[in-house]
């Protein structure tokens, strides 16, 4: 039994920003306003993610690492929005279990005390108590130790760093009301002001260079023709509701990386559609070597978009895919052009 969990396991967890994006959402939905990420040895050796959410009360510790642990309803939210996350509901903490030594601690807010429970390889301690700050802290340490084909396949520490920058970064600049930081063998990466400002975060995340340059997006469809359609519905809902951000105006990004960060609904994504439409509004306009920085988020009604490319991958796909590009670029270029361009 320990060996077909430790198999699943190993299929849902790939690599240490796997993990973190777990729990990073885990403190999300517990409603926090400040989450500290921190890594070590890109988060081979260690990984740990403190929150200032709800907390977990004593009792139930051990029901939050167990199998099908699962205290929300998030799957039928989820489909509201038309952007499921296979795989994972309910398990995140019980797959990590499996394949590492991983600590839970927390105190709910007004709780005179702490407790803790660890998971070692699948094998669940006892609950005892802990002196902790209100909130919860996830400590996940040698990741795969147990399951060394697993631990095979991790890349160097820098590589695996920087995927959990792109997590954390992409979680950073999806939630500007919230305090988010991330923190390398010590050295802090970045902090977020948790102000609700996309431009401080952005300036946080990437610096003041590329947050100087940016200018903001805000597209929404044409108010739809008063006549209808030929059946007279005059409600139709448009393929693109809206999209928004911040992109970097050509003439003053310096930038010599290309960094895009995209949503649909709410959820960080990867979609080809959306990344060429950005560059296309461009158009060539960039110096030659200077590369586009965007953050967009884009709405689209839920049944519209497809997650179900592969369950552990952010690629998603869109029915109405010529629709949200011309939406996407026709958004970034008014941008562009409303700055002179
Ligand atoms: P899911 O998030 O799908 O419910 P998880 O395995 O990620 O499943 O978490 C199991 C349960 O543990 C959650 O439903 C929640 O009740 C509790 N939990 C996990 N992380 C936190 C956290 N950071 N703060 C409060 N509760 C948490
Ligand atoms: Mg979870």
């Amino acid at each position: 039994e320990r060996t077909v969990q430790r198999i699943a396991a190993g299929e849902v967890v790939e690599r240490p920003a796997s993990v973190v994006k777990e729990l990073i959402e885990n403190s999300l939905d517990a409603g926090a306003s400040r989450v500290a990420v921190s890594v070590e040895a890109g988060g081979t050796e260690g990984i740990r993610v403190r929150d200032d959410g709800v907390g977990i009360p004593a009792d139930q510790l051990e029901a939050a690492v167990a199998e099908h642990a699962t205290s929300k309803i998030s799957a039928i939210e989820d489909l509201d929005r038309g952007v499921v996350t296979l795989g994972f509901r309910g398990e995140a903490l019980y797959t990590v279990g499996a394949v590492s030594r991983l600590t839970v601690r927390s105190r709910p807010p007004g709780a005179d005390a702490g407790a803790e429970i660890t998971v070692e390889g699948g094998d669940v301690g006892d609950v005892r108590p802990a002196g902790c700050p209100e909130g919860t802290t996830v400590e996940v340490d040698d990741l795969f130790f147990n399951t060394p084909a697993r631990k095979k396949f991790l890349k160097r520490t820098t590589t695996e760093f920087d995927h959990v920058n792109t997590v954390v970064t992409g979680y950073a600049l999806a939630n500007p009301d919230v305090a988010v930081s991330l923190e390398h063998d010590g050295r802090e990466t970045f902090a977020t002001e948790g102000n609700g400002d996309l431009r401080s975060a952005v300036l946080a995340v990437y610096g003041r260079e590329v947050a100087e340059s940016m200018v903001d997006v805000a597209w929404t469809p044409d108010a739809p023709d008063a006549s209808g359609t030929p059946d007279g519905d005059t409600h139709a809902d448009p393929p693109v509701r809206s999209v928004t951000g911040l992109v970097s105006h050509p003439e003053t990004t310096r930038s010599t990386r290309e960094y895009l960060a995209t949503y649909v609904n709410d959820r960080y994504v990867t979609a080809s559609a959306l990344r060429e439409a950005t560059l296309d509004a461009y158009g060539g306009q960039l110096a030659p070597d200077r590369y586009p920085f965007a953050v967009l988020f884009v709405e689209v009604p839920a049944g519209d978009v497809d997650v179900n490319v592969h369950p552990r991958k952010l690629e998603v796909r869109f029915d109405e895919e010529p629709a949200v590009r011309a939406a996407v670029e026709d958004a970034v270029e008014s941008a562009l052009l409303d700055h002179g361009l």
